[in-house]
């Protein structure tokens, strides 16, 4: 049995899903009754929660900024300190600007998605591993009326060939695997795909920064999401990579969770 920090708002996003309304309707009609099925899938959903599958997953989607996502087992929930991220990368590229801006790992779509929705005139190249992943972030683009974004499928830059982009943002698996216990909760749910950073969960963080020099044109930045105690590593990797202007920014917790630099 898991224990949730909000067990009553959890059980009424799961009621009004089932029912296909939202809570507020919930409070502004209390006399209605769920029929039979529908009282049987809140069980069912109830007891999944219990077993501490993530809401998200048992809704199916999640509020990222101003969006609507669907996620699936295949992605990693988008996490409320990621939407900092696209905080940062969107004062660094200008209302008008055309520039060409990669997210690399896109999962379900959350960073490009939602860059791509605020920067209209910039085209969005979202990468993923994962094609269960691609075709969610597909999905999350059409629903939102995002086209200026193409996906395609490649491990890491591997089938980006000769591309270079203004931008690279990237919230790449940053967790240390292996490890003798999973950290609690409810990651445990979540691909490890999108989760395993290798050891000292920098592995990935490492290929990346140096992969990301021959994919990013003169003058273009880099944004990278990692772990609060990676700041450090991260900026060496930048220096000695020769990036300029290394700039680590903190979350809502005030912890340092993604670092910025420019390819000179
Ligand atoms: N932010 C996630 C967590 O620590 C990890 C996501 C990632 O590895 N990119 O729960």
């Amino acid at each position: 049995m898991n224990s949730s920090d909000s067990p009553q708002l959890d059980a009424e996003v799961l009621l009004a899903n089932v029912l296909g309304t939202d809570r507020s309707r919930l409070y502004a009609h209390p006399e209605m009754t769920p029929s039979r099925t529908s009282a049987a899938d809140f069980k069912r959903l109830l007891n999944s929660r219990r077993a501490g599958c993530p809401v998200a997953y048992l809704t199916g989607s999640r509020e990222f900024r101003s969006m609507v996502l669907r996620v699936t087992r295949h992605t990693l929930i988008p996490r409320p300190e990621t939407e900092l991220l696209v905080e940062a990368a969107l004062e660094r590229i200008p209302g008008h600007g055309r520039a060409g801006i990669l997210d690399l790992g896109t999962g379900s779509g959350a960073i490009g998605v939602a860059v791509a929705a605020a920067r209209p005139y910039c085209t969005v190249t979202a990468v993923d591993l994962s094609t269960d992943a691609l075709a969610v972030a597909r999905e999350n683009a059409a629903a939102n009326g995002v086209a200026n974004i193409s996906f395609r499928q490649s491990d890491w830059f591997g089938n980006l060939h000769n591309r270079r982009f203004d931008a690279i943002l990237c919230n790449p698996p940053y967790v240390e695997f292996p490890r003798s216990a999973l950290p609690p909760g409810e990651i445990r749910f979540e691909p490890r795909l999108a989760l395993d950073g290798g050891h000292n969960g920098t592995d990935c963080i490492r290929i990346i920064i140096f992969g990301a020099l021959r994919h990013i044109n003169q003058g273009g930045f880099m944004i990278i999401e990692h772990a609060h105690d990676q700041g450090d590593y991260v900026r060496q990797q930048f220096r000695i990579n020769h990036y300029r202007d290394i700039s680590t920014r903190r979350d809502y917790a005030g912890l340092e969770r993604y670092t910025c630099a420019l390819r000179p």
